[in-house]
């Protein structure tokens, strides 16, 4: 369960501390009433940010990606660092959020630039600190259609379709939703990526994951694990579409965030390899909290 915010925490809220009780947003913000907006979720471990830049980068791309301008992606930054230290936190999963602002009357039609003035908002919610030898938890996943749009590679607000994927999976016991999907053009359906997570298989010692290609989101996670795989691991990484059946025949399948690396052991319910953690799945676990814990 994630952890609340503390009932005494400061956000910030268009540069400017808050109580978190206090910060509120106008019913006829469009980040309420049409979802027009794009967030971030950063890991602070020891009161510092791992893979900062990255995070600064993506939120830039998606704020391109909603045509929302002129918002000073870089402070972020500054604000994330001092709100850690205003909650008196070393470890936290800072959540960042951008909306296009309160403009009069629900139209669908977006203001003009001029008339858009975007509301940013930085939470921290406490986390455990990140542990060398930490277990992973296993468990299942669900594989449901991948009913989203078509710009996953936005980090948007516009969470419902995968809200509802990963409380079915919740339902069916499991932690989480895969999605699949046929992209135009293509008979076949392909595994794309989890509710909030990106998804791995290894086969035969290789490493399998979907392209970057806009239609994931490009999980800075999934970045490191990739590099991890190859650099400290010595592994073929292909990023390479694969289907589901191709996913149950695998030896082991597991998903990353910005707060986990955690292995699959069911898949609707089957099997997957052995149905344990598989070795692969705990060494690249092991080196990306290395990376954390080096950073
Ligand atoms: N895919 C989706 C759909 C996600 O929501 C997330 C996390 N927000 C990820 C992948 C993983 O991205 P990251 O490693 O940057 O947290």
């Amino acid at each position: 369960m994630p952890t609340p915010l503390p009932p005494d925490a400061t956000v910030v809220f268009n540069g400017e501390f808050r109580p978190a009780a206090d910060a509120r947003y106008a019913l006829e913000e469009r980040g309420v009433l049409f979802a027009d907006g794009v967030y971030e979720v950063v890991r602070y471990d020891r009161g510092r940010p791992f893979a900062m830049q990255p995070h600064l980068d993506r939120l830039a791309h998606s704020l391109d990606g909603i045509g929302l301008n002129g918002v000073d992606v870089e402070a972020f930054h500054a604000w994330s660092d001092a709100l850690m230290q205003r909650n008196h936190l070393t470890d936290a999963k800072v959540y960042w959020q951008v909306t296009r602002g309160d403009a009069g009357p629900r139209d669908f039609f977006m203001p003009p630039p001029e008339d858009q003035h975007a509301n940013c908002v930085v939470m921290a919610y406490p986390a455990a600190p990140v542990a060398r030898g930490s277990v992973p938890t296993p468990g299942g996943g669900l594989i449901v259609e991948d009913c989203r749009w078509t710009k996953c590679w936005i980090k948007s607000l516009m969470l419902q379709p995968a809200s509802m994927a990963k409380t079915a999976a919740k339902n069916a016991g499991c932690v989480e939703a895969i999605f699949e999907r046929a992209k135009p053009g293509t008979h076949e359906s392909h595994i794309t990526e989890g509710g909030s997570t990106n998804v791995f298989i290894v086969r035969d010692g290789e490493l399998h994951t979907h392209p970057n290609d806009g239609w994931i989101l490009g999980g800075i996670t999934r970045d490191v694990i990739v590099q991890s795989a190859r650099d400290d691991l010595g592994l073929t990484v292909r990023e390479a579409c694969f289907t589901a059946e191709e996913l149950f025949a695998a030896d082991e399948v597991f998903v990353c965030s910005t707060t986990q690396l955690n292995p699959l052991v069911t898949v609707n319910q089957r099997r997957i390899g052995d149905g344990q953690p598989g070795k692969t799945t705990l060494q690249l676990r092991r080196s990306y909290l290395e990376r954390v814990l080096a950073d």
